[in-house]
């Protein structure tokens, strides 16, 4: 092995010549890889050996992306029951545990873990995948960076440290709720950079405040590189994020069954850009019809993606039940992948009179109302969404400096922005700062409760 000499200029990009490539030549080369795939998934995968047999697919007729169309989709479902007749990694395991170098598991929505495996290549495209996005994202070899999830998180843990450290990093891993140790951290080593969840760093931020009395943009963070949840890109979030930290806030995210991080933004921050060339392909489709939708500025659909080069679980287009707006317009970067923004989970979304709410949609009004908000609510729902009758109730945290009769003002001001931008009825009832539960982690901002009559007061249709 050969010590690399340090390049003269600091490139721009990770994978500048696949980050670069234009749309018609990286659709060119996907079709090559999707059909050398398709092959493998064929000869290795029973699963996917009865899902094609049974949906009448001639391999032979795919000849490129423009064919993926005849496919059929993969829900996370199927894996689930996969798993549970053939575990551990269920019936879409294509390798033998023999070459299976890494098993993840995640807790599932319905609380039984989900398996995740990997190969040698699976977990070296997962790093590069990874390393693609962080240096989009400013992530350099002068950088020293704290790793505030937890290293098992979404999968993503291994696969950041390893990208890290390919970078050249300084890499200070911390792991979640240790706040103590990260602060240290920032203050004797130099932390500079940060990559964490929104809710954390909203929490960190708090904690640096009221234990350390410590104004958190004095501690020289650069940047904040979020994800696990929507919130870095959801405006009011990050404009509260970034004000309090004096800090860039960059968004990224990924898929624990698909690469733990394939989106990243660059500096324009006009979307996380695609960064899964060679391995992913993704398409956008109606969620409620499955139709395919055109990949162009502003649509708005649920993210689809295939492996095309995944050796242990390999999928086909898979429905991530993410929303996702996208854009295509050249960025100012130059890479060329198309840039998309989450709006939220299919799985979070709530349905008032017929109108789809994202809670990620109502944190971002409650956010713009900090100072008079600490920012902090809770959905509560009578049961399990997404139907909700009106008005959605929403409990909001008061800021400390809010008196006892500007609170009625406070609710009506709060009732007013929400109904005008989400179109939706609420009823806010505020309460007392720090009541609402804190999330080191992800936040849970929907919880179903008791039934209606036991709590609602005056509805306001
Ligand atoms: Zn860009």
């Amino acid at each position: 092995m050969t010590i690399r000499d340090r390049a003269p200029v600091e490139p721009t990009y990770w994978a500048g010549d696949l980050e670069t490539l234009s749309a018609d030549e990286l659709d060119a080369r996907a079709g090559r890889s999707l059909v050398r795939q398709l092959g493998y998934v064929a000869g290795h995968s029973p699963f996917y050996q009865r899902k094609l047999a049974a949906a009448g697919v001639e391999l032979r007729a795919i000849r490129g992306i423009e064919d993926l169309r005849y496919l059929p989709f993969t829900e996370k479902e199927e894996l689930r029951v996969s798993q549970e007749e053939h575990p551990p990694l269920g019936w879409h395991a294509a390798v033998p545990m023999g070459q299976t170098v890494r098993i993840h598991a995640s807790s599932g929505t319905t609380g039984k873990p989900s398996f995740v495996g990997l190969t040698a290549r699976d977990s070296a495209g997962w790093s590069e995948m990874t390393a693609r996005c962080l240096y989009a994202c400013g992530v350099r070899p002068e950088t020293i960076i704290a790793y505030a999830f937890n290293i098992g998180f979404f999968c993503g843990g291994l696969a950041n440290t390893d990208a890290i450290e390919a970078i050249g990093s300084t890499l200070v891993p911390i792991g979640t709720g240790a706040s103590d140790r990260l602060m240290a951290a920032i203050r004797t080593i130099g932390v500079n950079q940060i990559t964490c969840t929104p809710s954390y760093i909203l929490y960190f931020a708090g904690v640096v405040r009221d234990k350390y009395g410590i104004d958190p943009a004095q501690l020289g963070i650069t940047h904040l590189i979020l994800g696990g949840e929507p919130g870095g890109g959801v405006p009011g979030v990050r404009e509260a994020i970034q004000q309090e930290w004096g800090a860039t806030v960059f968004d990224s995210m990924g898929n624990a069954d698909l690469a733990p991080v394939f989106l990243g933004e660059c500096p324009e921050r006009t979307g996380m850009h695609f960064m899964g060339q060679g391995f992913l392909y993704a398409e956008l489709i109606d969620p409620e019809t499955a139709t395919s939708l055109s990949m162009a500025d502003g649509v708005e659909g649920e993210l689809v993606v295939t492996h095309l080069d995944r050796e242990c679980v390999p999928l086909v287009r898979f429905r991530t039940r993410d929303r996702v707006v996208v854009w295509t317009s050249p960025c100012a970067c130059g890479r060329t992948s198309f840039r998309l923004r989450c709006v939220g989970r299919t799985d979070d979304m709530l349905i008032v009179l017929g109108v789809n709410v994202f809670p990620s949609a109502v944190k971002d009004v409650v956010m713009t109302h900090r100072p008079r908000t600490t920012g902090e609510l809770l959905i509560q729902i009578d049961q399990p969404g997404p139907r909700v009758d009106p008005p959605l109730h929403v409990q909001i945290e008061h800021g400390p400096d809010v008196r006892p009769e500007e609170l009625p003002a406070l609710a009506d001001r709060l009732n007013a922005d929400l109904r005008a931008k989400l179109i939706v009825p609420t009823q806010v009832e505020l309460v007392p700062p720090g009541t609402l539960p804190r999330s080191e982690m992800k936040s849970q901002p929907v919880r179903v409760v008791a039934p209606a009559g036991q709590r609602r007061q005056g509805p306001e249709r």
